[in-house]
């Protein structure tokens, strides 16, 4: 059975004229004041090929995105190899704003942190109930047309969620963001992925290590609620990654790409091993019987 085909170079975000390898390195779990740590964590992604990084005004607070505006004042060519990502519209307690006003100060505060002219990615982290589409997008085409972002994206949007912000935007949403992993396949069947094959949009899944979940061991697997799932999982991913000399990881990120709406997923180790090992994931070889029993596996039943 022949092997299902994994991108091997980069390529654009949506229809725009980004370009990001097909893994993204995520930034939330980034904190502290560590300037060369920090530094050491974004070396490796981009000697890896890795130049798409997602960040949120949320994470740590602004920590994230101070700590990474700090390693771009010490390093300022590093800007010219990457693609920045980061999102706006949560504020923690309230806890959803897509207003202009917020939008816009958000944006701009994380303009502000980062140290850059321009944010290549503007993401909407999470919808906003009261937020007309039309008046979000009106926002994210001022931003777009004053160079304070170049392209836009939604996370953690439905299809129609995402088809109401579109139809009142004047350019293409280049990308969309679900959590998805073997372990969260949602995506695969609610619409999401389905949408971006037919308009075009790039999936980044966020927590394709399932938080972590995909990386655990036998005593924290054997006290998950769903256990009788996980483990099963586990021992697959583990089995078919010795098979091939890759980490269990490997495979969990070899699942995604393998998909045909050409899914990023947007890992989130801090460890620099983990980073530069994520790119074995492009060399691993998934046979159709093999995916769909990795699916089967992390759903605890098989396909009709
Ligand atoms: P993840 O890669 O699924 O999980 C990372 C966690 O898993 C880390 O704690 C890491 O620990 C651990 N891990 C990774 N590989 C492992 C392995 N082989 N064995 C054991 N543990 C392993 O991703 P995530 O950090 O949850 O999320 C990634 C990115 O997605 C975020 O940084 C953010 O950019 C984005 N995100 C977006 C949203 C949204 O609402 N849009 C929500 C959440 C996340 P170590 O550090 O020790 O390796």
């Amino acid at each position: 059975m022949p092997f299902l085909s994994l991108p091997g170079s980069p390529r654009p975000l949506g229809g725009s004229n980004l370009h990001a390898f097909p893994i993204a390195y995520g930034c939330w779990r980034f904190a502290g004041t560590d300037v060369q740590a920090a530094r050491a964590k974004i070396d490796a992604a981009l000697e890896c090929g890795i130049n798409l990084f997602d960040h949120a005004d949320i994470y740590g607070d602004g920590e994230a995105e101070s700590l990474f505006g700090r390693v771009l004042a010490e390093a300022p060519s590093l800007r010219e190899r990457m693609l920045i990502a980061t999102k706006g519209g949560i504020v923690i307690g309230v806890p959803y704003d897509s207003s202009p006003e917020h939008i816009e100060a958000a944006c701009e505060a994380s303009l502000r942190r980062l140290g850059v002219e321009t944010i290549d990615l503007y993401q909407i982290h999470r919808p906003d109930f009261l937020g007309h589409p039309a008046r979000v997008a009106e926002t994210l085409a001022r931003l777009r047309e004053r160079g304070r972002i170049r392209e836009v994206g939604v996370s953690n949007y439905s299809p129609s969620q995402f088809a109401a912000l579109q139809a009142h935007l004047p350019f293409p949403i280049a990308t969309r963001q679900p959590e998805m992993s073997c372990w969260r396949t949602a995506p695969l069947r609610d619409g999401t992925l389905d949408q971006c094959m037919q308009y075009g949009q790039t999936p980044l899944a966020w927590s394709p290590m399932g938080g972590g979940l995909l990386g655990l061991g036998p005593t924290g697997a054997a006290v998950h609620p769903h256990r009788a799932r996980l483990i099963p999982l586990l021992q697959l991913l583990e089995r078919l990654a010795g098979e091939q000399g890759v980490s269990r990881g490997a495979v969990a990120l070899a699942w995604l790409l393998a998909h045909p709406a050409g899914i990023i997923p947007i890992i989130g180790t801090q460890r620099v091993e983990r980073i530069r090992e994520s790119v074995s994931a492009l060399g691993v070889e998934l046979t159709r019987f093999r995916w769909n029993e990795i699916l089967q596996t992390a759903e605890g039943r098989r396909l009709p």
